[in-house]
C-alpha cells in the first residue's frame, strides 16, 4: 500500500488533538487525523443509543471551558462565524442545587441574581459569596489566557504568584482545602452543600490540599461564560473543528487504530496503523497516546512511561445514565427552577456532601445520594422529538470498586444504574416507567472503553491536583508536550496541560509545534 505523507500526522481525533490539527491546518499545512474509531470527536461526542431522534451527549454535555479559550472566545479560526458552532444560550440560571425538600438555588451567570438566590436564606452568606466572587474573578481574565498557552513551569509560576499579595490569595487555594475555603467563608447548609457540590466537579475529595482552586475555578467560570450546551450537542464542538480542518485542506481517517509511531535516528517520522497503513509525517507527528501507555507505541519511553504509571488518577469519578423521555422532566420546584442548565440534586446535608468524596475516594458508590443533571432538550430542541426529552444525569462514583479491577463494573452497572434513576425520581416526580422511553448506563469502565485517556474511567484522565497542573501535567519532563530523546513527538490530550474538559486544549499544542518549527503564529493565533 502507498504510503501517506503529509506535514503533521495527529493520533486521535478527540476534541484536543482536532483542535491542534485545525490551527496547523489553518497555518497552510498538510495535516492528516487518524482516529481509531468510526467516529471523531473523543469526550466530545452525541450519538443517539437509546432511541431514534433522541440525541445524548455521551461524554462532555457542557462544552463551557472552550469558551474561555481564545478559540472561540475570539473565533480564532472561525467556528463560531463560519464552520457551524452555536451555543444554545438562555436566560436561565447556568447551574444550581436543588435540595430534597424543593427549595433551591441558582446560579446565574450574573452575580447580584446569584446572589438574591442564596439570600433567601442567609443575607451574610450572599455578602460572603458577593465578596469571595468579587475577589475570584479578577483572576479568571490571567487563568482563561495561562491555560490556552505552552504551560509555564510550575517552579517559576509559584515564585511568581508568591511575589504579590494577590499571587499570595491565588497561591492559598492551590494549598487550602474545599472544606476550608466554604467554612472559611459560609455557614448557611444550603450555602454550603451548594458551594461543595460546585467545587468537586473538579473529582477532588473535599479535604484534599488544593481542592479549593476547584470551587474558585468553577465558580468563576460560571460567573464569566454562559453555559456551553451546544447546538445539536457536544459534537457539534468537534464536527466545527472537523469542518474547519476539512476546509483548510486537512483530512481525518477514521478506523484507523494507530500500534507504532516509526522514528529514524531518533526523530519521529510517522506512524502505522494496526491493518499495516503507513503515514509519514514531514514535520511532526502528535499523538494523543496516553504517556501511561507510551512505550507500547515509541521506542526508547520506557522510563518516562513507568514514571507516568505513577501519577493518580482523580479521587473518584462519574456513573451516568441517558434517558429518552415522553415528556420534559419536571423537578418538584418552583418554576424559576425548572430548567436550570445543570442540576444538583441534593440533601440539605453538609456532612453527608462531604461523606460521599470520602467514600468514592475509598472505593464506594457512596452510601448517600445525590446527583446531577442535564436536560439539553430544553434549550436545543434538536436534542428530541417534539415534545420528548433527553436527560443526561450521573452521581459521583470510584474509578475502582475497592479491591476490584475495573471490570467488576459489569457485574453492577445496571443496578447502580437503576438506583441512580429511582433515586432521581424523588426530585423529579415524573421520572416514572411511564415517562423513560429508553435508557443507557455508562460505568467507568464503558468510559474507558470509549477511549484509553479516560484511565480507569477517571473523566479527568489524571488528578487535575495542583502538582498536576501547568508544567506538572503529566510529570515535569514531558509537560512542554515533547518527548525527550524522541524529535518531533509531542504528545496532546486530556493528560497534559490544560487537563481533563471540552476545551480545545491542542491550542497551546499547536503554539508549541509552531514556536519549535520557527513559523510564524500570528496567521492563526491572536496573542
Ligand atoms: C463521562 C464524561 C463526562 C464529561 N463531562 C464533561 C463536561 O460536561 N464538560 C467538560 O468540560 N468536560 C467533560 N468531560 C471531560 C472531557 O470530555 C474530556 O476531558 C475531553 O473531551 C478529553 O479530550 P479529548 O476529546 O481530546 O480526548 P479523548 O476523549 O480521550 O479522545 C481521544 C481520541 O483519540 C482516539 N485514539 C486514542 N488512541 C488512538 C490510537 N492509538 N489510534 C487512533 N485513535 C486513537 C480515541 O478513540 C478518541 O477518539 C467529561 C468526560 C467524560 C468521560
Amino acid at each position: 500500500m502507498a504510503e501517506a505523507v503529509s506535514d503533521f500526522v495527529i493520533v486521535g481525533a478527540g476534541q484536543n488533538t482536532l483542535t491542534a490539527a485545525a490551527y496547523l491546518a489553518a497555518a497552510g499545512n498538510s495535516v492528516t487525523v487518524l482516529e481509531r474509531h468510526p467516529y471523531w470527536g473523543g469526550g466530545c461526542i452525541t450519538h443517539e443509543v437509546t432511541l431514534p431522534g433522541f440525541r445524548h451527549d455521551l461524554h462532555a454535555t457542557n462544552v463551557f471551558m472552550a469558551r474561555a479559550n481564545p478559540l472561540v472566545r475570539l473565533d480564532e479560526l472561525g467556528l463560531l462565524s463560519q464552520f457551524g458552532l452555536r451555543y444554545a444560550d438562555r436566560e436561565a440560571a447556568s447551574h444550581g442545587t436543588v435540595f430534597d425538600d424543593g427549595s433551591a438555588i441558582a446560579l446565574y451567570k450574573d452575580l447580584e441574581r446569584s446572589c438574591d438566590s442564596i439570600g433567601r436564606y442567609s443575607s451574610s452568606d450572599a455578602k460572603a459569596y458577593r465578596e469571595f466572587m468579587l475577589r475570584t474573578l479578577k483572576y479568571i481574565p490571567l487563568f482563561s489566557m495561562a491555560l490556552f498557552l505552552p504551560p509555564a513551569n510550575g517552579a517559576t509560576f509559584r515564585k511568581l504568584l508568591a511575589a504579590s499579595a494577590e499571587g499570595r490569595y491565588l497561591l492559598d487555594f492551590f494549598n487550602a482545602s474545599t472544606i476550608d475555603v466554604i467554612d472559611q467563608n459560609f455557614t448557611h447548609e444550603r450555602t454550603k452543600v451548594h458551594m461543595l457540590r460546585l467545587a468537586t466537579e473538579m473529582m477532588m475529595r473535599a479535604d484534599a490540599p488544593g481542592s479549593a482552586f476547584g470551587l474558585m475555578f468553577m465558580a468563576g467560570l460560571y460567573h464569566s461564560y454562559p453555559p456551553g450546551f451546544v447546538v445539536g450537542g457536544s459534537q457539534g464542538f468537534s464536527d466545527a473543528l472537523v469542518r474547519c480542518l476539512q476546509h483548510h485542506g486537512g483530512e481525518i481517517v477514521t478506523g484507523a487504530e494507530v500500534n507504532q509511531v516509526t522514528t529514524d535516528r531518533g526523530r519521529a517520522t510517522g506512524v502505522t496503523t494496526t491493518d499495516g497503513r503507513r503515514y509519514s509525517a514531514r514535520l511532526a507527528v502528535i499523538a494523543g497516546l496516553v504517556p501511561w501507555k507510551l512505550s507500547d507505541y515509541v521506542a526508547g519511553t520506557e522510563a518516562l512511561t513507568e514514571r507516568c504509571k505513577q501519577v493518580p488518577t482523580s479521587d473518584y469519578t462519574c456513573f451516568l445514565t441517558h434517558l429518552a423521555l415522553d415528556e420534559a422532566p419536571l423537578p418538584a420546584t418552583p418554576p424559576e427552577f425548572q430548567s436550570m442548565g445543570f442540576t444538583v440534586v441534593a440533601p440539605i446535608d453538609y456532612d453527608a456532601m462531604v461523606r460521599m468524596t470520602y467514600d468514592a475516594q475509598q472505593g464506594h458508590v457512596p452510601r448517600d445520594f445525590s446527583a446531577s443533571y442535564v436536560c439539553a432538550s430544553n434549550g436545543d430542541p434538536s436534542r428530541a422529538p417534539a415534545g420528548k426529552s433527553t436527560l443526561y444525569l450521573y452521581r459521583t462514583v470510584p474509578t475502582l470498586l475497592a479491591g476490584q479491577p475495573l471490570e467488576a463494573w459489569d457485574s453492577i452497572a445496571e443496578a447502580t444504574g437503576d438506583d441512580l434513576v429511582i433515586q432521581t425520581a424523588r426530585y423529579i416526580p415524573n421520572l416514572t416507567p411511564r415517562t423513560i422511553l429508553g435508557r443507557r448506563y455508562e460505568s467507568p469502565l464503558d468510559i474507558q472503553r470509549e477511549s484509553p485517556s479516560y484511565q480507569n474511567g477517571d473523566v479527568a484522565s489524571l488528578a487535575m491536583t495542583p502538582d498536576q497542573f501547568m508544567g506538572g501535567r503529566p510529570i515535569p519532563e514531558l509537560a512542554d508536550y515533547r518527548v525527550p530523546g524522541v524529535n518531533g513527538l509531542y504528545l496532546c490530550g486530556p493528560f497534559m496541560h490544560p487537563g481533563g474538559g471540552a476545551n480545545g486544549g491542542g491550542r497551546p499544542v499547536a503554539i508549541k509545534v509552531m514556536m519549535d518549527l520557527g513559523m510564524k503564529l500570528d496567521k492563526v493565533f491572536q496573542l
